[in-house]
């Protein structure tokens, strides 16, 4: 067990003895506040209080007056036949036995012979011991409580001659309550296990004539006689019923015992009982009583026998009747505050309390004693228990408020967590609206959008058992409980939508759910009213109340707020498709002219590069990879001084371009992968602002453009050449002729002539050729005069003899079948063919060798054959062979003049007759030209015309 626990233990256990030591405290508090409200009574008949004091100081006695006096009293009184004469004078029991007058009172006692003398218990060891008078007590034994300070008590009593003369002697102890307060009075007292009788108990006895110890004791009443006295239990003490202020009112004093007639004075107390008391100038103790001013021993004795006598004693009243009692009020009071409102239960409760008052009053006065408090208790008991029930209740339902607030609170929170997660407008309104069923545990609950031109509300989301029937009908405003909403603007709860006029009920009577109980709000945005939120029928008919509307009306405005952040967002995704697919469109565009732009770049036979203001490399075309031999992912994004391997370029792209054209043209000449010269034109970007952006560089090719230069140069070199050189020999020849026609010797001047003549043929020949060229590059056809030939032989010799032979170490060898049919072609064209090639093979067969010419008839065609053994044509060259100006390079050619006229003017000529030229490695080394002539028709007599109308099949 924890210290806490312990303490907590301890705690309860002293407030339990509190309580069980306060409670009847205040209980007798009570019974005494009942006294005092009940007021004084006169103290009944049977009973005269007579006051025996002196009425001088002088002679005053403890006991108020001298024994001889009293004996004077007893015997005036006595007079009278009291039925007993009570000394209720405690001091009596000081009396020494000397005491003048003893004998005088001993002497009226005994002659009165109803006289009870007073006996006191003492604590023991204290004065005044007479055991002789204990045995004039008969009584049972027993052992009673309180007071606990007396259990070993002697008794005293007067001279043992007046207590032998007194027909009874009775102890005057009473007991104050711990308040001071004397409230009973023991009956029987008990001494070393005795029990003995109390001063007024024998008083009553003797009033009564019994014998001596007559009393006995039961278990809660002392049994006289026919009497039953009720005491409460182990302590023998009956409650004193005392009479208040009025037990003066009863008193005779000593004077009107001596001047009152003795008729008068036996009317007054004939019958009675007469008790004495001191009354002196010290007349004893004075104690509290409840509901009065006080009294003294002898008064209190007074009020016992006159209790006792005329049957008032006080009853307690049952403990059990007390408890069920308490009980049945506490439990009233409780069912009070249960059932009934806090008013009325207070209410109830005071009542009950006044119920309480009047059952103890009215007990009081009947002689039962009903312990006030304790049912005052039971009744504020409940009351309390009530209040903190209520104030329990209260905290409950307060804390099932804040419950409920939290949950709607955490609910809401959901909900805006709900409109946080979608956009989708229509799945958000009904996941609030399954919120709102939910929170407002309500069977059907449904959003309506306010139609502004046609003034009416249509279903937005309706749940609920007829959900799906609702939603096609449309509400007009001003009808029914939405329409008035969505018309006024406020809030509406109806609880009895069955009766009440406002519910439209034609929707319900067409769906067939009539609602019991309607809460709409309305959905205002920035004072607009945008539609309503309706629900029905909460759960167990419950009634909606303010609570709902609150809530609802914030589910409202979040639903009007989130429709309107719909619409924006919608209208604000149109906008977005709308540029977006504009910017699609845009973007296909700019890159469809983009790779217009890349292809017509990459296509361009120039190459072009392109720079950033870093000179970065943004672009590179095909032709620039092609150019530079580098590739264009290598190169991309790398400075051009690292990607581009050319110093001539990376030259240029130092320069800053600060001319006021922002270009340069230059010149290149690049060495690597292969030998070209390019115009470089190297341009500045510039941005729209003129910033410098970047930079562009286009390379034209123009290495051919130099070539023909060069060709053009060789042409003119060439041609003088050439011509000079027939021309030389035949001026060389004529003057030779001419002198040796002058010597006489004119055969050698004809075979002068001769040669003159074949040279001047070669040169016509040669003429022929530059003329030919010069029409085909004016773009003039060539005219021919076919005719068929059929000395094809006898015309290649010629052509041998007028080949001009730079060594003698060729040997040119012909092979043409005789059988050889003419052939249709040009003669002269044909001669320059076989002049061309025959002139080529001796060219290019400069170490000599053997040249053969042949023919071989090919179904209509006639193929001619040049073959030489000489240097070849490599295999590179052999594509472009046939071309104008193309001249094959290389190894042993540089010296050999030419002007790459000659082949490509041999195959105008064959392909314009309707033949066909082409090359053929010799296997033994050197060339092979073939041309084909088609063979003569009858028709082919003679004609010209442009191009030869022969077919080529082959
Ligand atoms: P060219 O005036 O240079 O001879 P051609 O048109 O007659 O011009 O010939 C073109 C080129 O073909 C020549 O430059 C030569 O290198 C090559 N070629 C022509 N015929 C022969 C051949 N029989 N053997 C080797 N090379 C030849």
């Amino acid at each position: 067990m924890g210290a806490r626990s312990a303490l907590a233990t301890l705690a309860a256990v002293a407030v339990a003895c509190a309580i069980g030591h306060v409670v009847p405290m205040l209980d007798t508090a009570v019974t005494d506040f009942l006294y005092l409200l009940r007021g004084s009574r006169p103290l009944q008949a049977p009973v005269v209080l007579l006051r025996a004091s002196s009425p001088a100081p002088g002679q005053a006695r403890p006991w108020g007056c001298s024994l001889g006096e009293l004996a004077r009293i007893v015997r005036r009184v006595n007079q009278a036949s009291p039925k007993a004469i009570v000394l209720a004078i405690t001091p009596l029991t000081m009396v020494p036995s000397g005491e003048p007058g003893l004998g005088e009172l001993v002497a009226a006692a005994r002659e009165a012979g109803r006289v009870i003398a007073p006996a006191c218990l003492l604590p023991a060891g204290e004065a005044l011991h007479s055991s002789k008078a204990a045995k004039l007590f008969a009584g049972p034994e027993g052992d009673l409580l309180r007071p606990a300070a007396l259990r070993k008590a002697v008794l005293a009593t007067p001279p043992d001659a007046l207590v032998s003369a007194v027909a009874g002697l009775g102890t005057t102890n009473l007991y104050p309550d711990l308040d001071g307060v004397v409230r009973s009075f023991p009956l029987l007292v008990s001494v070393d296990g005795r029990l003995f009788p109390s001063l007024p108990l024998e008083a009553v006895r003797v009033a009564l004539g019994l014998p001596r110890g007559e009393a006995h004791l039961e278990r809660d009443a002392v049994v006289l006689g026919s009497l039953r006295i009720p005491v409460a239990p182990a302590s023998a003490e009956m409650a004193i019923d005392f009479p208040g202020t009025e037990l003066t009112e009863t008193r005779l004093e000593r004077e009107e015992l001596e001047h009152l007639a003795l008729s008068e004075l036996r009317q007054r107390l004939h019958g009675r009982v007469v008790i004495i008391i001191a009354g002196g100038p010290t007349p004893g103790a004075f104690y509290p009583t409840p509901g009065g001013p006080g009294a003294t021993g002898g008064e209190i004795v007074a009020a016992c026998i006159e209790n006792v006598l005329s049957g008032r004693w006080l009853r307690q009243a049952s403990l059990v009747c007390v408890w069920l009692l308490a009980g049945v009020l506490g439990m009233l009071t409780m069912f009070a505050a249960y059932r009934l409102s806090p008013p009325m239960a207070i209410a109830a409760d005071l009542s009950l309390l006044v119920a309480v008052l009047i059952l103890v009053v009215a007990g009081l006065s009947r002689g039962v004693v009903f312990p006030g408090f304790t049912l005052v208790a039971a009744v504020a008991f409940g009351s309390v228990t009530n209040l903190a029930g209520t104030a329990s209740a209260a905290q409950r339902a307060r804390l099932a408020a804040q419950v409920e607030f939290q949950s709607r609170l955490q609910a809401l929170q959901r909900l805006e967590e709900l409109i946080g997660t979608s956009f989708h407008r229509d799945e958000l309104l009904r996941g609030i609206m399954r919120w709102v069923t939910a929170e407002l545990n309500c069977a059907s609950a449904s959003l309506l959008i306010l139609d502004e031109r046609e003034q009416a509300l249509r279903f937005q989301v309706a749940l609920g058992p007829k959900g799906p029937e609702v939603r096609d009908f449309v509400v007009p405003v001003g009808h029914g409980i939405a329409g008035i909403v969505a018309q006024t603007g406020q809030p509406l709860i109806v609880n009895d939508a069955r009766s009440d006029p406002r519910h439209a009920k034609d929707i319900s009577q067409a769906v067939g759910l009539l609602p019991r109980n309607i809460i709409c709000v309305p959905m205002v945005l920035r004072g607009q009213i945008t539609g309503v939120i309706e629900a029905m029928d909460k759960a167990e008919g419950a009634p909606f109340d303010d609570q709902d509307e609150a809530l609802l009306t914030t589910i409202a405005q979040q639903a009007a707020l989130l429709l309107e952040n719909a619409r924006l967002y919608a209208d604000l995704q149109r906008r977005v498709d709308f540029a977006n697919a504009e910017l699609r469109r845009a973007y296909q565009e700019l890159e469809a002219q983009k790779a217009k732009l890349d292809t017509l770049i990459d296509q361009l036979p120039s190459p072009v590069l392109a720079t950033d203001a870093d000179n970065n490399i943004l672009l590179v075309n095909n032709a620039f990879e092609a150019a530079l031999g580098i590739r264009a992912s290598d190169a991309l994004g790398r400075s051009v001084f690292a990607a581009v391997p050319a110093p001539e370029i990376a030259a240029l792209f130092a320069d800053p371009l600060d001319n006021p054209e922002g270009r340069v043209v230059e010149e290149l000449q690049l060495s690597r992968p292969r030998p070209r010269v390019y115009r470089a034109s190297l341009a500045a970007v510039q941005g729209p602002g003129g910033q410098a952006m970047g930079k562009s560089l286009v390379m034209i090719d123009i290495t051919e453009l130099r070539e023909l230069d060069q060709m053009k140069t060789d042409l003119i070199s060439f041609v003088s050449h050439e011509l000079r050189t027939p021309l030389s020999i035949i001026s060389g020849f004529t003057h030779l002729a001419a002198r040796r026609l002058a010597d006489g010797r004119p055969d050698q001047a004809l075979d002068m002539v001769q040669r003159i003549d074949r040279h001047l043929r070669y040169t016509e020949q040669l003429v022929e050729d530059f003329l030919n060229i010069a029409r085909l590059e004016a773009g003039r056809p060539l005219e021919y005069r076919t005719e068929p030939i059929a000395d094809v032989a006898a015309m290649v010799s010629e052509i041998i003899e007028a080949v001009p032979r730079r060594t003698d170490a060729h040997e040119i060898v012909t092979d043409i079948p005789a059988d050889l049919p003419p052939v249709a072609a040009d003669r002269s064209k044909l001669g320059e063919v076989f002049t061309n090639l025959i002139d080529n093979a001796v060219k290019y067969s400069p170490r000599g060798g053997q040249i053969k010419i042949s023919a071989l008839l090919e179904g209509p065609f006639v193929r001619f054959s040049v073959t030489d053994h000489g240097i070849g044509i490599p295999e590179e060259a052999r594509e472009h062979l046939f071309q104008r100006f193309r001249r094959v390079r290389g190894e042993g050619r540089a010296h050999l003049p030419g002007t790459g006229m000659g082949l490509y003017l041999c195959k105008q000529l064959v392909e314009g007759q309707g033949g066909r030229i082409w090359f053929e490695p010799n296997p033994e080394g050197g060339s092979i030209f073939h041309f084909t002539v088609p063979v003569a028709s009858d028709g082919d007599t003679s004609g010209s015309g442009t191009p030869a109308e022969a077919s080529h099949e082959a």
